[in-house]
């Protein structure tokens, strides 16, 4: 779950990480009452999910209320990417001196959270990442060794810091990590992370993405309100059915639903071996016939999907009740595009039976080849499986 700039500060106030003083805005009235609260100058932030603000004009500055009030419907009316603003962040104005950027993302190669830190942080930080990858200095993060400040100050002396500015750094970087493990993110960006004209150090931007899986643990986070229009419609439906669903590329045309996590990777490989492009992964989880029937319908109104592979084992789950669910959404939505099953396990013979009973091509006793390959026959007879070039 990605976490707006104000809902992410709260996150870092509470591991005590300076952070400016801001109220969120919904109307000019509100803006212009936190701005008289806050003291002018004041700066006005657009709260969208994406970075890339300030180049998209969604960051302005306001000397007093006449300002305001001009910056703040100038920000109102506009839509950044495919987010309209709909809040803004008034915030005093800092003094910068100099802007860091400091981050923490998971890094695939070490298997382990990343820490960066650069000097050259701020709005350009993607291409300082592109053409000047050095000026970015990165560690993998071992939790235990690194939780003390001192552990730190060599990776922040290697960015280029020294003296007081380095310390201050280190501590900061310190309660990050404590931030980030402690809310289970997954992305944890500070980006300035501004060295004002006083010399202290605050977070004059957050951007954290936290792990959904641990969001139970979490319900202050959950409880941040997402409106209709800031979520893959696809990915909030899933959420909704208690699924797991990722929307992947553009291009592909098999849509999967497996009994577990495990299993849909394996099969979104085995997808791409056989020339087809997957396009999401989806986890049943407990898989009841509601989850199935809303699990198959999301998938088959993902646009491009031209045929949907079911490909699960029934341990817990009992393969009568997905195939319940399947023939739910047959039943109800006679979907034109060509679907396969392949499940065995509690239940099988039953839910087997039902499946042939609506003509429903299955694989029994087959490996997922097997059924990748049923699913791309019947495509194929129906000129839907488009030429791939092999990668
Ligand atoms: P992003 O572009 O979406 O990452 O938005 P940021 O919150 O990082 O803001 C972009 C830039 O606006 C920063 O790099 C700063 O240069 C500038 N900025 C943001 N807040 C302030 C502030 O309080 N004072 C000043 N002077 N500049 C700010
Ligand atoms: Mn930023």
């Amino acid at each position: 779950m990605k976490l707006y700039e104000f809902e992410g500060k709260r996150l870092l106030s509470q591991m005590n990480i300076p952070v400016p003083h801001g109220e969120v805005a919904a109307t000019g009235e509100a803006a212009t009452d936190i701005a008289a609260r806050i003291g002018y100058p004041v700066v006005l932030k657009s709260q969208v999910l994406q970075g890339g603000r300030g180049k998209a004009r969604g960051i302005r500055f306001a000397q007093d209320p006449q300002e305001l009030a001009g910056a703040y419907a100038a920000l109102s009316n506009l839509t950044i990417g495919r987010e309209p603003v709909s809040q803004i962040l008034i915030e005093e104005k800092l003094s910068i001196v100099r802007e860091l950027y400091t981050g923490i993302t998971v890094d695939p190669k070490s298997a382990k959270p990343l820490l960066m830190i650069s000097l050259k942080g701020g709005v350009d930080i993607e291409q300082v990442a592109a053409e000047d990858p050095a000026r970015i200095v990165k560690q993998p993060i071992d939790a235990l060794a690194l939780s003390k400040p001192f552990n730190l100050i060599p990776l922040v002396k290697r960015s280029g810091l020294d003296g007081e500015p380095m310390v201050q750094v280190a501590n900061l970087l310190e309660k990050l990590i404590r931030c980030y493990f402690h809310f289970e993110a997954i992305t944890a960006e500070i980006n300035p992370l501004v060295i004002d004209d006083a010399g202290k150090l605050t977070a004059a931007d957050a951007k954290f993405d936290i792990d959904d899986a641990a969001l139970f643990r979490h319900p202050q986070i959950a409880a941040f309100n997402r409106s209709e229009t800031t979520e893959n419609p696809f990915e909030r439906e899933a959420r909704a059915a208690g699924v797991s669903y990722v929307r992947l590329e553009n291009q592909g045309f098999i849509g999967i639903i497996s009994g577990g996590a495990g299993l849909g990777m394996a099969t979104m490989d085995a997808v791409y071996h056989h020339g087809g492009v997957p396009s999401n992964f989806l986890d049943l989880g407990h898989a009841t016939p509601e989850k199935t029937a809303a699990a198959l319908r999301i998938v088959l109104k993902t646009p491009g999907v031209r045929g949907v592979f079911l490909n699960a084992y029934g341990g817990i789950n009992n393969c009568a009740e997905m195939a319940k669910g399947v023939i739910s959404v047959i039943d109800s939505l006679k979907p034109q595009q060509s679907i396969v099953v392949k499940m065995r396990g509690h239940s099988q013979e039953e839910g087997w039976a039902l499946l042939e009973e609506k003509n429903i091509p299955i694989v029994k006793t087959g490996t997922t080849a097997d059924g990748i390959e049923l699913l791309k026959h019947a495509m194929q007879n129906k000129g839907d499986w488009p030429h791939v070039d092999p990668r």
